[in-house]
């Protein structure tokens, strides 16, 4: 099917390797034929820069035998293919991982060591493709991971952003955002297809017709066209020969249609229209950004999922599948409302273009379609103004219109007399200005709608989508989130890895719920040692990169307390500082309280206009300016705020920590995916019953997991009653001290005013119970160092958690929307008959 693709002659000049596959000296000699012939250096003047292109190109093409292979496979046989739509991929660094799943570490590692080079510094240097947020950004990737070892034909489909998220520096304890120029250099892992390309219209307006045969026709006569163009990246499976593709869209101008007959003044004007179809993949938007450039952002979501679309029809056209089997062909996965709009999209290209009837566009497009919801937030439900919409988009937004009268009739045939929920329900919001709901949309188009945890699929049934859960019980599904093993096991923590294989067989590298087996093994004496002096040799290498990064001192010894993720008030980063200052002052007041060293690391961006977010972060680093250098307080406690968190970043700090913090307010992280990083690695949770930590806690243990906080239900009662922060302020003198010390300047170098907006905030409203939580958040804390001192128990705690986080691995999830959505099957690809 994907015939048409494979790649042309020259980025396949290694494709006969496949028979010399893996020979050290063949392998070398590729090499330094790449560095010749690709790079234009030779050995004696190459820097390392160039090694690692050199590198890069033969690892490349290693993969693209395997590619070429699938590719090959898939057209010749009736396989369905999952297609992963998202607006991001978090992929990170590509080399040390395809050498992993390749299994070419160390022939790549003897390879350099001839060539006078060290695999360490070429890992080291790569620039990683921040194509993503977060979270969201991250499970796609993984998600990609899986599923091409899982043997299951697959293509990611986003956008090739030039600039990614921005690179976070601290200056003066402040966020500062530097342009991500993460293309400056190359990428070698990416293929320019100039020859899949597709058209993308915007604006203009649609005029009605009858067709010579008596049908009614609608005619989309765009303002602009802007052409997409496929950028590709292998994604090759794990000691299998499946290599699956990334297809991201570049946008480009469509010169046919400008530079047509111009004269000067229209020269120009057809300049400038290329500029600005050229901006349409430039620039990656950070969320919580409030209204930032909202025109943008639709235009690249339409974009990306039009091209994606027909991209598929493409695709079933060559392999000569008729259209109503579609569905059989191809899976669609939405990653939340971004991708929402290829509801109408789909129907449009089947109804417009296909000349399909309504029913029958409908019938394949739900069919096709499962949409997987990631927030309960309100604020992050996206929605379109209809005057922008109608700008924009004027015949989606049609079919759209049409969509809604078909079914608010249904709903008013199964619910009568009920207007208000009809109001509810509708895909366009019309209370105050009237919007489009990208969620019901994409519920309303859908066979399948999922959340990410079980807590969060049962909230989204309780609350967001309530009404669709009554109308479509059928439809809802669970599919807990899951992170790659391969990634953030065996490639971040090798020793780790090893220590495993050594004590249960390292069947848990193809099936990560055989970890289950170290479980025997938990109070072995011998183990324990060992396990020490894996997890020191791991915190001792960020004590490095922390002393690097910071210039902060921090020991080893201590124990890693550790909150990384993006900074956000529901995250409850300001819970934790709050708690460091009440520690802070305790020992300050107590010069002999025997407490265990600890050492507070946080890292994370702030989305760019989310002024909040931004304050906590200087906040941290206030409070790390005063601590670490009270020399009353020596190596008893030190805080540190890490810059740049990023997937690169945290292959070096999840194998570190001791302690996750996973402290959100109940009902709002809709599962987190880092605490799953965290968890296989060995370090124990302290965290609310929120998200997927409500099933970390349940498979560790609850005697292997700090539990504290109100719970989701209990929150919603809290406000209910009228919640008033102060009053918790005022009962609890550490709490009441700790926001007096900021008040005062203490953190902010004698500034009063700084924090005002924080403390103001935390004491007046407390969206998300902050102050409800400390208490039982320091008492928690209080176990926690407790239980530190114990070192045998908490070697223990340790091994328990990684022994029990087989669930957490993104193959089982893979595993369960192949099976429940997405009807996919393993297809094993042959390289000899290739
Ligand atoms: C895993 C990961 C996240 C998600 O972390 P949460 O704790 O689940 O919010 C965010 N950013 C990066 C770089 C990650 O690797």
């Amino acid at each position: 099917m994907i015939m048409s693709d494979v790649p042309a002659s020259g980025a396949t000049a290694n494709a006969s390797a496949t028979t010399t596959d893996v020979q050290g000296d063949t392998f070398q000699h590729d090499v330094v034929r790449n560095l010749i012939c690709r790079q234009a250096r030779y050995p004696d003047i190459a820097t390392t820069h160039d090694w690692y292109m050199a590198l890069a190109y033969s690892v490349r093409d290693r993969m693209l035998a395997r590619w070429a292979a699938s590719t090959k496979t898939y057209a010749a046989k009736d396989v369905k293919v999952a297609c992963y739509l998202s607006a991001e991929f978090l992929i990170g660094p590509q080399l040390g991982n395809n050498l992993l799943n390749l299994d070419m570490t160390s022939e790549a590692r003897e390879a350099m060591r001839a060539l006078g080079q060290s695999l360490d510094d070429l890992l080291a240097i790569e620039e990683e493709p921040g194509l993503g947020n977060g979270g969201l950004g991250r499970l796609a990737a993984c998600y990609l991971d899986s599923l091409a070892t899982l043997e299951i034909p697959a293509i990611g489909y986003g956008i090739r952003y030039e600039f990614g998220i921005f690179d976070q520096e601290i200056r003066d304890g402040w966020q500062a955002e530097i342009t991500d120029k993460w293309l400056q250099k190359g990428n070698p892992w990416e293929i320019v297809r100039p020859d899949v390309s597709h058209y993308v219209s915007f604006g203009g307006n649609t005029q009605s017709e009858t067709d010579a045969q008596g049908r009614l026709r609608v005619r989309w006569i765009p303002a602009r066209q802007v052409k997409g163009v496929a950028c590709d990246m292998p994604m090759q499976g794990y000691r299998v020969n499946t290599c699956n593709v990334l297809r991201l869209w570049k946008s480009e101008a469509v010169e046919s249609f400008d530079f047509q007959d111009f004269n000067a003044g229209e020269y120009y004007e057809a300049v400038e229209e290329k500029v600005v179809s050229e901006t349409l993949s430039k620039v990656l938007y950070p969320n919580d950004e409030p209204e930032a450039g909202k025109r943008l952002r639709l235009a690249q979501q339409y974009f990306f999922v039009s091209c994606s679309l027909q991209d598929m029809l493409r695709l079933m056209d060559a392999k000569g599948t008729p259209l109503d089997k579609f569905p059989d062909l191809f899976a669609a996965q939405l990653n939340d409302t971004h991708p929402s709009i290829a509801v109408a999209e789909l129907m449009r290209l089947l109804i417009d273009d296909r000349l399909l009837s309504w029913d029958a566009a409908w019938d394949i497009t739900q069919r096709t379609l499962a949409y997987t919801n990631h927030t309960l937030l309100p604020e992050a439900l996206e929605k379109w103004g209809l005057p922008l919409f109608q700008s924009l988009l004027p015949r989606p937004l049609e079919i759209i219109y049409e969509i809604n009268r078909r079914f608010l009739q249904d709903v008013r045939r199964q619910f009568p007399d009920d207007e208000a929920r009809v109001k509810r329900m509708s895909l366009i919001d019309e209370t105050g200005e009237r919007k489009v709901r990208m969620a019901h949309l994409a519920t309303v188009g859908s066979h399948s709608v999922n959340g990410v945890a079980a807590l969060h699929s049962e909230l989204l049934k309780q609350t967001v989508l309530h009404d669709f859960a009554e109308m479509f019980p059928e439809r809802f599904f669970n599919v807990t989130n899951g992170v790659t093993p391969r990634r953030f096991l065996m490639l971040s923590n090798p020793e780790l890895a090893r220590l495993l294989d050594q004590t249960i067989g390292n069947g848990w590298r193809r099936d990560l719920a055989q970890l289950d087996a170290l479980a025997a093994h938990a109070d072995d004496t011998a183990l324990h040692d060992a396990w020490r002096t894996i997890r020191r040799g791991n915190k001792t290498a960020l004590a490095a990169r922390i002393q690097n990064a910071t210039g902060i001192d921090v020991d080893p010894a201590a124990l890693f307390d550790i909150q990384v993720k993006r900074i956000h008030e529901y995250k409850r980063q300001h819970l934790n500082a709050l708690y460091i200052i009440s520690l802070y002052r305790r020992l300050l007041r107590d010069p002999n309280l025997d407490t265990a060293p600890r050492c507070f690391i946080f890292g994370g961006k702030a989305a760019p206009g989310y002024a909040m977010a931004k304050l906590i972060i200087r906040l941290i680093n206030g409070i790390a300016e005063v601590v670490n250098n009270d020399t009353k307080i020596g190596n008893r406690m030190k805080v540190v705020f890490y810059p740049d968190f990023n997937v690169k970043n945290g292959h070096w700090i999840y194998p570190a920590a001791d302690l996750s913090e996973q402290i959100s307010t109940a009902g709002k992280e809709a599962s987190g995916t880092g605490n799953m990083k965290f968890m296989i690695n060995g370090a124990l949770t302290i965290g609310t019953l929120d998200g997927a930590n409500v099933e970390i806690r349940e498979e560790a243990g609850a005697e292997n997991f700090f539990l504290f906080g109100l719970t989701a239900q209990q929150v919603e009662e809290r406000k209910q009653a009228g919640y008033r922060p102060a009053e918790y302020a005022q009962g609890n003198d550490d709490l009441r001290d700790a926001l007096d010390q900021i008040a005062q300047g203490r953190f902010s170098r004698g500034d009063k005013q700084m924090f005002q907006s924080l403390l103001d905030n935390l004491l007046k409203h407390d969206p998300f119970l902050v102050l409800a939580d400390f208490a039982d958040y320091v008492a928690c804390q209080d176990r926690v160092s407790e239980a530190w001192r114990d070192t045998r128990l908490w070697t223990r705690m340790s091994i328990m958690n990684t022994a029990r986080s087989g669930k957490f691995s993104s193959d089982r999830a893979i595993a369960e929307y192949g099976e429940h959505i997405w009807k996919t099957r393993a297809t094993r690809i042959d390289l000899a008959r290739s």
